[in-house]
């Protein structure tokens, strides 16, 4: 039972405990296919209760990729199989996933990427304005 860890801080009101276990519901998450067959991973969702400010909040377990009922590692895979130029339907279907579940990770990835271009453009802009002051 250590896939449901205490909650750190509330996100309601930021307070750090008590928490209080407000319900344990057993489910699952998608996993990585083997041999092109799709796999589950089955876990609890553990609601808590907030003592300060009486929220109510849910935790996943720890190898869980939220906000999709999947997990980090089939979030990977989904990453590796789109960077070698898999199509979304092949890899829907190994994974048991749909395609639109999919094309969200994918954006995900571009939005991703478009910040890391974002931050190397500022760093490359603080150069330039570097090199300029600096002659
Ligand atoms: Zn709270």
């Amino acid at each position: 039972m250590t896939d449901h860890p205490m909650p750190q801080q509330c996100p309601f009101c930021q307070a750090q405990g008590p928490f209080k276990r407000h319900a344990l519901r057993e489910t699952w998450w998608r996993d990585v296919p083997t041999e092109s067959r799709p796999r589950v991973r089955r876990g609890h969702m553990v609601r808590w209760r907030c003592v300060t400010c009486q929220q109510i909040h849910t935790i996943q377990p720890h190898w869980a990729a939220p906000p999709r009922r999947m997990t980090q590692e089939l979030a990977r895979w989904i990453q590796r199989q789109l960077a070698q130029g898999q199509p979304i339907s092949q890899i829907a279907q190994a994974s048991g996933l749909d395609g639109k579940t999919i094309r969200s990770v994918r954006q995900d990835l571009e939005s991703m990427r478009h910040n890391q271009q974002a931050v190397s453009q500022i760093a490359c802009g603080r150069f330039l304005h570097a090199s300029i002051e600096s002659t």
